[in-house]
């Protein structure tokens, strides 16, 4: 019965799709956009100072790296995983070092699952800089960063953003290096899903699977759009049953970037949100997974018309967006059954725990929160490698096979795989 009724509104759903709803751009994307777009990279991390290029590969690997050793007492670099061409999936873990155990909820941003979409690659990279830079001297960033575990994922598709190679997202596509639309691959939480599960993918939900993420967005382009659950059906065949508070969270967000831009988020419903399968039915994407299986609020941001938007248009749409960005995260704490939260004001550990990244490895790892010797132990308790860790936190592991490994200095400890 309920099996006879699954199968009914799932044809349902594709007849409305096909009969009624305009098409969507993010669905039916052109294969490249016609007019010429200027498309500057930085090849260098000073480069990116003034937020009007788009990072080379090394260069994004480099400002994540870099943040990691300057505030090693904030944040982190989470290796989320590889892609198929051996690039990196990794966010910023954003978290006050504090001896105090209290409970903090966690808040997931991640951007550019479709590798074209690159406007939210450069706004999550600026609003890691932002919210660190700013902490201790912006209230309501030192605030937000006391109360809050949040992770900043810049790209989830490298190898669909740097298709052309490391150096240009001039030729950056839609999909991963197989092919595969990855945000149509995803285990379908109301049908059997018959497509491989990618790479990236099986990464993302064992990261959602060691988290507890309570509220997230993905991050896209190709319109300007706050696009809410569910995307399998349209909100007359199966709401979301927190619809009510969705269209409150997408209408404070429209309305802070409209105090910036008015025409912002205009360009497919006038009010700036949707249901996701009232603008179009999707099937296999990361929203409804997430939604269904793993208790986390996630909505979908579109939020640029242009995917590739031109270099000298993303300091504006920073402007645009960056309060809007800023209060979803705050949104986690409006949430119903939070326990209740630390203070506002909190003491940071005295010294930084030690991390690493990525982990696991395969060439190198860079290592924060210690300075001066170090000290590399097999599983059997060899000691293997010494060093003093440098400014850049580089240690060579090439000459080492696979395994595991142990990394030792000043009392601290941190396990490594290298691949
Ligand atoms: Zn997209």
């Amino acid at each position: 019965m309920k099996r006879t009724l699954l199968i009914f509104v799932v044809l349902l759903a594709a007849t409305a799709a096909t009969a009624q709803l305009k098409p969507r751009p993010d669905a039916f994307p052109p294969v490249d956009e016609p007019e010429p777009k200027a498309l500057t990279m930085a090849t260098t991390v000073e480069q990116m100072a003034s937020w009007n290029r788009y990072p080379t590969y090394s260069v994004y690997l480099e400002m994540m790296q870099g943040w990691a050793n300057e505030f090693p007492n904030l944040c982190h670099v989470d290796t989320i995983g590889y892609s198929v061409n051996g690039r990196l999936i990794l966010s910023m873990y954003i978290e006050p070092q504090t001896d105090d155990d209290l409970y903090r909820p966690e808040f997931f941003y991640s951007s550019t699952i479709h590798g074209d979409e690159i406007t939210g690659y450069v706004m999550m990279l600026r609003l890691i800089d932002t919210l660190l830079h700013g902490y201790g001297s912006n209230p309501q960033y030192t605030s937000l960063i006391n109360r809050t575990r949040i992770s900043i994922n810049p790209l989830a598709n490298p190898d669909g953003t740097y298709y052309g190679g490391d150096n240009s997202v001039q030729n950056s596509r839609r999909y991963n290096a197989n092919g595969v639309d990855l945000n149509r691959n995803y285990p379908n939480p109301f049908a059997s899903t018959k497509e491989a599960l990618q790479q990236e993918n099986a990464a993302m939900i064992s990261y959602f699977e060691r988290h507890n993420f309570r509220l997230s967005a993905n991050l896209h382009g190709g319109a300007e759009v706050m696009n809410y659950p569910w995307d399998s059906y349209t909100s007359a065949q199966l709401p979301h049953p927190e619809s009510a508070w969705w269209i409150d969270v997408c209408r404070r967000f429209v309305d802070t970037s409209r105090t910036y831009n008015s025409n912002h988020f205009n360009d497919t419903y006038s009010c700036g949100y949707t249901a996701g399968g009232d603008w179009y039915v999707i099937t296999g994407g990361r929203q409804d997974y997430v939604n269904y299986y793993h208790n986390c609020l996630e909505l979908t941001m579109e939020i640029s018309t242009t995917k590739k938007l031109s270099t000298n248009q993303l300091p504006s749409y920073w402007g645009f967006l960056q309060h809007s960005f800023v209060n979803y995260i705050e949104e986690i704490h409006a949430m119903p059954g939070n326990p209740p939260e630390p203070p506002v004001a909190i003491e940071l550990a005295a010294t930084p725990s030690l991390t690493i990244f990525p982990n696991p490895a395969s060439d190198h790892i860079v290592v924060s929160g210690v300075t001066g010797p170090i000290e590399l132990y097999d599983a059997t308790g060899r000691l293997l490698h010494t060093q003093t860790i440098n400014e850049s936190g580089i240690v060579d592991l090439r000459s080492l096979p696979a395994g595991i490994y142990l990394l030792r200095s000043g009392g601290k400890t941190a396990t490594v795989v290298k691949q």
